[in-house]
């Protein structure tokens, strides 16, 4: 029998043959006691070794003072040293008094915003988002699980919006947001999006930029993650969505965040977020009264390490080196496994942190239940929905990037054999 054949035009005694096969090289599998973990976009050892200076670079006896003079050893400077805030704003293309620089974490970021709007209300809001009857947030789904719980967190109702090849479906954002004022914002992972792999063209983000949004205080939480963070050498590019919003009319809408989590050491990183004067304004004034100052000398560790952006790009490149191997191989297994089935279709991205997989509808869970049970840990099926709830159960995130490259092997196979499994098991009912 030929192994690429579409198994919606096998025959049952076919299928149920191949059934059986599946299922012994499966028991097999299971026999053999494994442990893996594909389920967490978290870099390998290999890539934090890149980073090892970092635990060194401030040596007693080093000038520990900010470019402001300031000496980062003491509290003060409330949203970042100058040269943190220049390199960051250039990574994200704004100028330097545009940005605050954070703490360990651009999600502690995120939070923090939402959890502000729904007690404060944002710059230009006439009440605190939670003060109204509902607030509802427009989530692209598969999307980022974090985001969703974060809504889920503050009662945010979640309104899931499709993900195409270019982004999210705009036709439905626009005519949501232009319609219902208890929308108040959307959540968007605008490069190399988490799961899907997927830059916004430029059309979308001049779109998300110029659309009317009935919510006068509507804001874009654009969480620019993978910014510098590519795998082959096709760089995707993004356009400007600061700059888009501006040139529309709308300078307040967007509110951007990255970090340092997977360019050195995640969870001791620097987070950054950009946004107007205005609305940067009114977020210090609040930040001053939950902190004193952040941790600058993990800024000026940063700062010293990573130099500019050409050391970033280069330092970047050598992250690439170790993960596309890792890509490559998941890639190239779909390929050979899975591929001409008519059971299953994947992304490939150019950059980020995972691959995302459709099994045929109805297929997600059971796929990561057997994968478990045979010792391979994923994602939960449905985490990558508001509310955990993928309607069609068919979407998986592959996170490549932490097994080594003989784990990341064995468990890509069992993976391929339970959607194999499943799949047939699908047809056949
Ligand atoms: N945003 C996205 C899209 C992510 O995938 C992740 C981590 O996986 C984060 C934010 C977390 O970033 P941080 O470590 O800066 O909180």
């Amino acid at each position: 029998m030929e192994r690429q054949s579409d198994y919606n035009r096998l025959a049952v005694d076919e299928l149920n043959q191949l059934a059986r096969q599946w299922e012994d090289r499966y028991e097999a599998y299971k026999n053999r006691n494994l442990k893996l973990d594909m389920s967490r976009g978290k870099p390998c050892p290999e890539q934090l070794d890149l980073s090892a200076d970092m635990l060194t670079i401030l040596q007693p006896g080093d000038s520990i003072q900010a470019a402001d003079g300031s000496d980062c050893r003491n509290y003060g400077g409330l949203d970042g040293i100058p040269e943190a805030k220049e390199l960051f704003a250039q990574m994200l293309g704004v100028s330097r008094n545009e940005v605050i620089i954070g703490g360990n974490s651009s999600l502690n970021m995120m939070h923090d915003t939402i959890s502000r709007a729904m007690l404060h209300g944002v710059y230009g809001s006439q009440s605190p988002w939670g003060k109204k009857e509902a607030v509802k947030f427009l989530c692209p789904s598969p999307g980022y699980d974090r985001h969703f719980a974060i809504c889920e967190l503050f009662n945010i109702e979640m309104i899931a919006v499709d993900m195409l090849q270019d982004g999210p479906d705009m036709d439905a954002v626009e005519r949501l947001v232009r319609e219902d004022d208890s929308i108040k914002g959307i959540w968007c992972v605008p490069k190399y999006s988490n799961p899907d792999g997927i830059t916004y063209a430029d059309e979308t983000v001049d779109r998300l930029a110029g659309m009317t949004a009935k919510a006068r205080d509507f804001r874009i939480i654009w969480d620019d993650a993978y910014t510098v963070h590519h795998v082959s050498d096709n760089h995707d590019q993004l356009k400007n969505i600061f700059a888009a919003c501006k040139a529309a009319g709308n300078p307040h809408r967007v509110f951007m965040y990255s970090s340092t989590s997977k360019i050195t050491l995640p969870g001791s990183g620097v987070a950054v977020m950009a946004t107007s004067e205005e609305n940067l304004q009114t977020i210090r004034k609040q930040i001053a009264v939950q902190t004193i100052g952040p941790d600058k000398i993990n800024q000026l560790r940063h700062v010293r390490f990573l130099k500019n952006m050409d050391q970033i790009r280069l330092h970047m490149d050598k992250q690439a080196a170790i993960i596309n191997p890792k890509f490559e191989l998941v890639l190239n297994k779909l390929e050979s496994e899975l591929g001409g089935k008519n059971i299953a279709s994947w992304n490939k991205p150019n950059g980020g942190y995972f691959i995302s997989l459709n099994t045929l509808d109805g297929c997600a869970k059971e796929v990561v239940h057997l994968a478990a049970q045979a010792g391979v840990t994923l994602t939960p099926a449905g985490a990558t929905f508001p509310y955990g709830n993928d309607p069609r159960d068919r979407n998986i995130r592959i996170a490549p990037t932490f097994p080594s490259i003989s784990e990341l092997e064995t468990a890509i196979d069992v993976f391929c054999l339970c959607v194999e499994l499943v799949s047939i098991k699908k047809i056949l009912a």
